[in-house]
């Protein structure tokens, strides 16, 4: 049968992504996500998920879900600001303010969702959005709705950021002096490094521009609250932005902003992500709740230990990788093919491990995303390290 134009349209661009090996395909999973996951009746050891503290199968978060869809249902309805804001939200909002060390807070439906909304909500065209080369793929996507002007830094590159922060001076018309916005993350996503954030607050403040950070994978991992690198470096009130995920270390679903009451009401005012998207569900917030309670208590502390007493583990069998500052172990392989096929060699081993590649990392520098929970016994380490020198893969 004859494709019409909009099918051959499609072939050709797969047929493309396949040929160069950046073809992306869903792995169904038999059952939920864990250390354990089931693909086609085989179990394999997973080393892909960002719940760090094996937070997402705790009881007592299923427990407040459970309550929240008792008393609240399933569903939100619509946006806060159209059919009101139920307490699981607010309840939510006020202990992340007290957890980050900030006066307020806003959730969003997805870390994805606080990022467009609120550089949107705080950038004009004319203003100057200054991000490290390896932010996430959502402050590029903010860029490009908000229309700023968008320059980049190299990757923790504190001269590099100060050239850039002197030309946006230089960019003032009289006493009209664009907004100037720095984004970094604190722990990067896919290099699992972490940014001199210290540094960054005090070049930023020395221009009087802004700082946002992205925390999604220091939460759960640094402070005595373990809030992330704000809290652990002393610099959480000199950053106007603090921006987080509800969905990693926290084992829920959803994002959210932290930072003075005026961000917050601003942002209930102009995140377009906010104001059209209906709310999150009350269940994710009630569990998002649970999590900061239990992460910043004596069980908290007990999870984070043993996560980076296992990174430990790991990197004893990782003699040529660099020490492990996050969660996150990159095994940079470099071309696209290579490093789907060292991924499926250890899917044949029984481990569930992602082949990193552009778009999300640079091409060529496609890598294997090793991540370690709390959850991960010391024989699960012990194997993937053997597998791992076994196929010299990053050993
Ligand atoms: N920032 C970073 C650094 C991330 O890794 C992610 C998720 N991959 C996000 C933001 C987006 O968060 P969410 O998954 O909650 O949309």
């Amino acid at each position: 049968m004859r494709m019409n134009p909009f099918e051959q349209d499609l072939s050709a661009r797969l047929a493309e992504l396949s040929s160069a090996g950046l073809r992306r395909k869903l792995t169904p999973l038999e059952g939920g996500q864990g250390t354990h996951i089931q693909i086609e009746g085989r179990s394999y050891l997973n080393f892909s998920s960002n719940d760090y503290l094996g937070l997402a199968q705790h009881p007592a978060l299923k427990a407040a879900a459970i309550r929240a869809i008792e008393q609240f249902g399933t569903g939100s309805g619509a946006s806060r600001l159209i059919c009101g804001s139920v307490s699981p939200h607010t309840t939510l909002e006020a202990r992340l303010a007290q957890f980050k060390g900030t006066e307020a807070s806003l959730s969003f439906t997805t870390g994805y969702a606080a990022t467009l909304g609120t550089i949107g909500a705080l950038l004009e065209k004319d203003d100057i959005l200054i991000v490290d080369k390896l932010v996430h793929a959502c402050v590029i996507d903010a860029a490009r709705l908000c229309g700023a002007r968008l320059r980049v830094f190299k990757h923790n590159d504190l001269e590099d950021l100060a050239d850039i922060l002197k030309w946006a001076d230089a960019q003032a018309v009289g006493e009209k002096r664009p907004r100037v916005l720095v984004v970094s993350e604190s722990v990067f996503s896919m290099d699992g490094d972490v940014a001199p954030l210290k540094e960054l607050v005090e070049l930023k403040d020395r221009h009087g521009a802004w700082l946002m950070v992205d925390e999604a994978h220091a939460t759960g991992l640094f402070g005595i609250r373990r809030s992330g690198l704000a809290e652990a470096t002393g610099v959480s009130g000199r950053i106007e932005i603090q921006m987080g995920t509800l969905g990693k270390a926290l084992g829920s679903s959803g994002g959210y902003i932290a930072g003075s009451k005026s961000l917050i009401d601003l942002l209930v005012n102009k995140a377009r992500s906010f104001i059209f998207s209906t709310a999150p569900v009350p269940a994710a917030a009630a569990a998002a709740t649970a999590a900061i309670e239990l992460v910043s208590g004596p069980e908290g502390e007990k999870l984070a230990g043993q996560l980076w007493s296992n990174l430990e583990s790991l990197a004893g069998y990782l003699p040529q990788q660099a020490k492990p500052t996050s969660a996150i172990v990159p095994i940079l392989i470099g071309a696209e093919q290579a490093a789907l096929d060292c991924a499926q060699k250890l899917r044949d081993a029984g481990f569930f491990i992602p082949a990193i590649r552009y778009p999300t990392v640079a091409r060529g520098k496609a890598r294997l995303r090793v991540t370690v929970s709390a959850a991960h016994t010391e024989a699960e380490l012990a194997s993937l390290g053997q597998a791992l020198l076994a196929g010299k893969v990053g050993a």
